[in-house]
Parts: C-alpha cells; sequence; structure tokens
C-alpha cells in the first residue's frame, strides 16, 4: 500500500483525498484548517501535524493548494518542502498556478532527486467528489505512469499536457473558457428572465438548442434551476469567484508572454474584479449572475 501525503484540505482536496482513502492508499494529511484534518482522520487518514510530518516517509505527495505564492511557499525556500520529501518521491502538484511557477518549483524538484508533475483538475466539487476529474499532466511520462493508479482513483480523464508547466497551460486555456461561458450564459439568462421567461423552461430550451453549454448544463447561476448547483445553495461551495480571477490573470500573463489576442479572456477577469470588488470574492464563481440582476 503506498504512502501518500496529502496537503490542502480545502472544496477541492478533501474530497480527492476522500477517494484516496476509499481506493486503499495509506494516507496521511495536512491543511492549516484543523477542521479538514479532523474530517479526515475520522474517516481512516492519519493526521499529520505539519506539511513536514506528512511527508516524513511518503512516497507520494499531493498538493492541492489556492495559487502560486502558496505552493512555492510551501515548497521552496531553505526551510521549503523540498527539504524534507525522501529524494526518489512523486509529488503530484494538483492546483491551478503560473506554468512559469510550476516549472521552478519541478526544476527545483529535480535538483532534490524528486519527480514532479503539474496536475491541475478540470470537474468542480462534484467531479471531486465522484472520482470523476479531469487531470492535465505536465511532466514525464514515466513520473506520469507511476501517478496513475492515484490519478484513476481520483479522475476519468488523464491527459498529457507535455513537460513540466503544459498543464498549466491547458488549465489556464480551459479556464479562461470557463469563465466566458458563465457570463454568456448568465447574461442570457437574465436577459430571457427580465422578457418574461421562466428560467427552468430557457435553461431547457437552450441546453437543447445551439447555446448548450457546461456552464448552462450542469452549473446553472441562475438560482433554483439546478438544485445542486452552488447558485441554489446561495453561492456556496464550489469554485470561488477570487480563484476564478486568478486563474483569468494567469491567462492574461500567458496572453503577454505570447502576444496572443485573448479579448474574451481580458473582459473576463475585468468583470470578475469587479465582482470582487462588490465583496463576491468568497462565493463560487457562478455568482456572476448578480452582475446582471
Ligand atoms: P480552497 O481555498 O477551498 O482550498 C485550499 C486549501 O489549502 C485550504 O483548505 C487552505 O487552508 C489550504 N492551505 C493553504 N495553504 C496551505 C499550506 N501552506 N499548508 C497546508 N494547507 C494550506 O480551494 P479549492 O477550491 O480547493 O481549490 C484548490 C486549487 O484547485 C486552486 O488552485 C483552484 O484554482 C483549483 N481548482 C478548484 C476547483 C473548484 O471547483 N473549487 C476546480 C478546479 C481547480
Amino acid at each position: 500500500m503506498k504512502k501518500v501525503a496529502f496537503i490542502g484540505l480545502g472544496h477541492m482536496g478533501l474530497p480527492m483525498a476522500r477517494n484516496l482513502l476509499k481506493a486503499g492508499f495509506d494516507l496521511k494529511v495536512f491543511d492549516l484548517q484543523q477542521s479538514a484534518v479532523d474530517e479526515l482522520a475520522a474517516e481512516g487518514a492519519h493526521a499529520a501535524k505539519d506539511a513536514r510530518d506528512a511527508v516524513h516517509d511518503a512516497e507520494v505527495v499531493i498538493s492541492m493548494l489556492p495559487a502560486s505564492r502558496h505552493v512555492e511557499g510551501l515548497y521552496l525556500g531553505e526551510q521549503g518542502l523540498l527539504g524534507y520529501i525522501t529524494p526518489g518521491s512523486l509529488v503530484l502538484e494538483c492546483s491551478t498556478i503560473a506554468p512559469e511557477s510550476a516549472k521552478k518549483v519541478s526544476k527545483a524538484a529535480a535538483e532534490r532527486g524528486i519527480e514532479l508533475l503539474d496536475a491541475p483538475v478540470s470537474g468542480g466539487t462534484a467531479g471531486a467528489a465522484a472520482g470523476t476529474l479531469t487531470f492535465m499532466i505536465g511532466g514525464e511520462v514515466g513520473a506520469l505512469d507511476k501517478a496513475r493508479p492515484l490519478l484513476n482513483a481520483m479522475g476519468k480523464n488523464i491527459f498529457h499536457a507535455g513537460l513540466n508547466g503544459a498543464g498549466q497551460v491547458a488549465k489556464v486555456c480551459n479556464n479562461q473558457l470557463l469563465a466566458v461561458l458563465m457570463l454568456g450564459t448568465a447574461e442570457a439568462m437574465a436577459l430571457g428572465v427580465a422578457n418574461g421567461l421562466d428560467p427552468k423552461i430557457l435553461a431547457e430550451i437552450m441546453r437543447q438548442s445551439s447555446g448548450g453549454n457546461w456552464a448552462l448544463e450542469r452549473y446553472n447561476p441562475w438560482p433554483g434551476v439546478m438544485e445542486n448547483a452552488p447558485a441554489s445553495k446561495g453561492y456556496t461551495g464550489g469554485f470561488m469567484a477570487e480563484l476564478m480571477a486568478k486563474d483569468l490573470g494567469l491567462a492574461q500573463e500567458a496572453a503577454l508572454a505570447t502576444g496572443s489576442s485573448t479579448p474574451m479572456g481580458s473582459l473576463a477577469l475585468s468583470l470578475y474584479r469587479l465582482l470582487l470588488k462588490q465583496g463576491h470574492g468568497q462565493e463560487d464563481f457562478s455568482v456572476v449572475q448578480k452582475l446582471f440582476t
């Protein structure tokens, strides 16, 4: 049974770690929030007292943190975790971070004889709970082959995007598109309702028509249209708007670096920044609906 350390038990990390437990991995977990550690310990995981304790003896280390600064802060520097992970181990860095940051951390890991894959995910909290996430992997094929049993316990689709950083590039492209789809869906829902349509009927019509898309079909932003969507739970749970704004910023950085034209991504970032200024950063990203109502 592989010894796995899991660091970062938030909206995504907790259900992902739970699926590894269910699959029989020997799991040691850590998060700055003790309540998340306690929850998994009650289900059979070992509770670590800090990140170093978590990685002690681990053959695989998985992290699921908010952003680049958390990941670099955890792994790099004199006191960084890379100094405490056994050489020969494998690290799966699942957070969505800047491609440059992923390259920097993987290079530092390689210098210590540690294999690191960028392994950002798509599929939301529902996909994390169901074990149906999509993984976008950046790194060496050999390391990916070693990671497959773990990835299969947490996800359904595993793509090798290229070398380190490539997984993160794929992820920011996907999230830029998701933000644009969510904004377009929220705008259309508000337009239809303002013109007298029932939101459930409008959603069903568009779902069966050419406007169908993931945001509309699986994550409708209009409250009450989909019982289990964050919109129907006061925009709680799910994927925080401030994290979407972070990903849109990463997409703009990638666009600047290559001179790419991304007018939709740029507008989406501006609208999410507005939403954050209005105090909605900690709510699910479908809360963009409020910009149109
Ligand atoms: P979250 O804020 O709910 O969870 C992050 C967790 O990391 C928190 O519990 C926090 O306490 C912990 N943490 C932060 N720094 C730490 C440290 N140094 N040591 C230990 N724990 C630490 O965020 P989330 O929604 O779970 O997202 C995590 C990552 O996954 C982000 O990069 C996000 O962009 C990405 N993502 C999220 C979703 C989603 O639907 N929520 C979907 C795909 C990808």
